[in-house]
């Protein structure tokens, strides 16, 4: 019998009535001829609201402590629905992450899972049991229990999909798949039927929410195909795999963006060797993620150099870098929050030329200023003013025609 995963967000299991709804479908999957484990996320905004109670307690929330404490939202998500395929006669049995042998190292709010001891899990499962297992969270070596970072269920049930041997692994979340944009802002947006771990990762990563970049990483590795669709229809979703065709007619495939967003400019900065490095270290130390650097062309050997960070990084960010700052000599830092990162991403632009431009164009054509441009071989980023996206989204999924995307 195959194994099939499926893992669903908060949204899709928010209230009772939800819960229930997910247990039709789980069973609907059994049914189907399968062994069924369902991977589950925290009620609603139920982990944000924890995060707010820790914070009402102290300033500092203890990390060990955060961690269990967070790790009971899914908790309760994955009983109630344990509870609800009971009460439909079926059988049916929840786990915490430490009892569906999850080992993780012991880095709390953002652990990585080190191995999966599936036994428990299917022994569960050869006693025609759904297993229920509470997503986002594991335990260390000392049984401290760790979770993934926000977000994280969707690694949990790519982690177990690969380690039970599952031929894909489902994720059911509030929107029909993965799109050309964000369809609450672009209303032309389609739906893509599938897409490639690369492209994936890079919409993902560029803002694009539907799922997790890291979950998508772990499914590259593993070849694990992933379907993302809802949980409130039977559409078909979207298939990220490692097969998606390589010449589709549009090389661009979809736009992403993302509002969390912060620029720093170290301004008079000395240009010599050890300066970035200097400055980046200790960013790297404080565990801020920088996302795009520029360092400017010097002239009389002084630069400046222009990188971003999340807005919820930005207050962290500037504190660690005051004394480097100093300490290098260069003149002032100054930051601004009011922008956006505005992405095309497609595996077909790497061989084919003029996609920059095009974009440019119609960032020009929109009268959209350009703050900051990168790129990968398959992304193209362009940092603008956050009040500009809607439109900025819109002139791009016109000027790449994704309204005819295949
Ligand atoms: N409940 C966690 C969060 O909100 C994990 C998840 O939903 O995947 O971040
Ligand atoms: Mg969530």
């Amino acid at each position: 019998m195959a194994v099939v995963v499926q893992k669903y967000g908060g949204s899709s299991v928010a209230d009772a009535e939800k819960i229930k709804n997910v247990a039709r479908r789980a069973v609907a999957a059994q049914k189907g001829g399968n062994q069924v484990v369902v991977v589950i996320s925290a009620m609603g905004k139920t982990t944000d609201e924890l995060i707010k109670l820790a914070n009402q307690v102290t300033d500092h929330p203890d990390d060990r402590e955060l961690d269990v404490l967070l790790s009971t939202g899914e908790i309760v998500s994955s009983t109630l629905l344990a509870m609800a395929l009971k009460s439909m006669g079926v059988k049916a049995v929840s786990l915490s992450g430490a009892q569906a042998g999850i080992r993780t190292d012991a880095v709390y709010s953002r652990a990585r899972i080190r191995g999966i001891k599936p036994e428990r899990i299917e022994k569960e499962l050869g006693k025609n049991k759904i297993v229920v297992v509470a997503g986002f969270q594991g335990v260390t070596e000392e049984m401290d229990v760790t979770t993934l970072g926000r977000g994280g269920s969707d690694t949990t049930a790519v982690a177990l999909a690969v380690s039970l041997g599952a031929d894909r692994c489902e994720i059911y979340t509030d929107v029909e798949g993965v799109y050309t944009a964000d369809p609450r802002l672009v209303p032309e947006a389609m739906r893509l039927d599938e897409i490639g771990y690369d492209e994936m990762l890079e919409l993902a990563s560029s803002g694009a929410r539907v799922i997790h970049s890291r979950a998508v990483e772990l499914g590259e590795v593993y070849k694990m195909p992933i379907l993302v669709a809802s949980s409130f229809s039977d559409r078909p979703g979207t298939l990220i795999h490692g097969g998606a065709p390589m010449e589709v007619g549009n090389k661009v495939r979809g736009i992403a963006h993302d509002l969390n967003v912060a620029k720093i400019t170290v301004i008079g900065v000395p240009d010599k060797p050890g300066i970035a490095s200097t400055i980046f270290d200790p960013l790297a130390k404080a565990n801020i993620s920088v996302d795009t650097i520029v360092q400017n062309a010097s002239i009389n050997r002084i630069t400046d150099l222009t990188f971003t960070v999340a807005k919820s990084d930005l207050a962290k960010a500037m504190k660690v870098i005051e004394p480097v700052v100093k300490s290098i000599g260069a003149r002032e830092t100054v930051s601004d929050t009011k922008l956006a990162k505005v992405s095309i991403v497609g595996a077909g632009m790497q061989s084919a030329p003029g996609y920059a431009s095009r974009m440019f164009n119609a960032l020009h054509e929109e009268g959209v200023n350009i703050e900051l441009i990168t790129t990968s071989e398959i992304r193209i980023t362009c940092i603008i003013d956050e009040a500009r996206v809607d439109d900025t989204l819109r002139a791009l999924h016109r000027a790449f025609e994704l309204e005819k995307a295949e």
